[in-house]
């Protein structure tokens, strides 16, 4: 088991994955499948270019589950096999494997000291947002207009994949204009992240205090499958 303050706190990424994918099954396979995919992200600069483009090709089969979706997903897969490099080859499999819980587990590495656990461990966490929190419904809050910003958002990335984070900025304001009172989502939007365990005098005066929480600001990176945009463009 896992409580909100350890999740929130932990950089052993595959113990989040085996929690979320174990007892408590709260992951979609479309997250998953990002998840798995941000991954690759990661290590973007290592990976070749047709390595990339299954990863691209992961990335619209989460998003497409439907016929062309599971074509794209079994032609990209037979192809993928003719990659000679080792490396890129399980990448590669990885990310477009047909069953999401298997491959997250395969790609998020045990341990808390390897290179890359903590990038992986904030992952999740964009991902899977506070697990124990139940926000208010923003479907209210969200019209044409906030519609359309998160839309640009999800569609035009930049070029490693980041979800851009001005953007992300924009669509906080513009969900505040609507009345908007879901704190935790604004804050993540604006790239602020909750704290745990003491502050001291100093950072109480850099932290905001919403609801018996501080907030710091973090250089938080989005992807694909983030809660907070997610949530907006009502995607589980
Ligand atoms: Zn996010």
């Amino acid at each position: 088991m896992m409580n909100g303050a350890q999740w929130d706190s932990c950089y052993d990424p595959s113990a989040m994955v085996k929690y979320l994918t174990g007892t408590v099954n709260v992951a979609s396979n479309r997250k998953l499948r990002l998840f798995t995919c941000g991954c690759a992200r990661q290590v973007w600069h290592m990976l070749r270019q047709k390595t990339r483009k299954y990863v691209d090709i992961g990335e619209y089969v989460a998003d497409n589950i439907n016929p062309r979706g599971y074509f794209a997903r079994a032609g990209a897969f037979r192809s993928a096999r003719n990659l000679l490099d080792e490396y890129q080859l399980m990448v590669a499999l990885t990310c477009l494997d047909d069953n999401a819980r298997k491959s997250a587990r395969q790609a998020a590495v045990p341990g808390e000291n390897y290179e890359g656990a903590t990038a992986q461990c904030n992952l999740l966490r964009d991902i899977f947002g506070h697990l124990f929190n139940n926000g208010p419904n923003v479907k209210q809050w969200v019209d044409a207009e906030v519609s359309a910003i998160a839309t640009d958002a999800y569609e035009n990335r930049t070029d490693k994949g980041l979800i851009d984070t001005g953007t992300l900025s924009i669509l906080a304001d513009s969900l505040e204009d609507k009345g908007c009172t879901y704190a935790t989502l604004i804050f993540h939007l604006r790239g602020m992240v909750r704290h745990h365990g003491p502050v001291s005098a100093e950072e109480r005066k850099q932290f905001v205090l919403y609801d018996n929480w501080y907030y710091k600001k973090s250089l938080m990176q989005h992807m694909r499958g983030c809660w907070a945009l997610d949530m907006v463009l009502g995607k589980s």
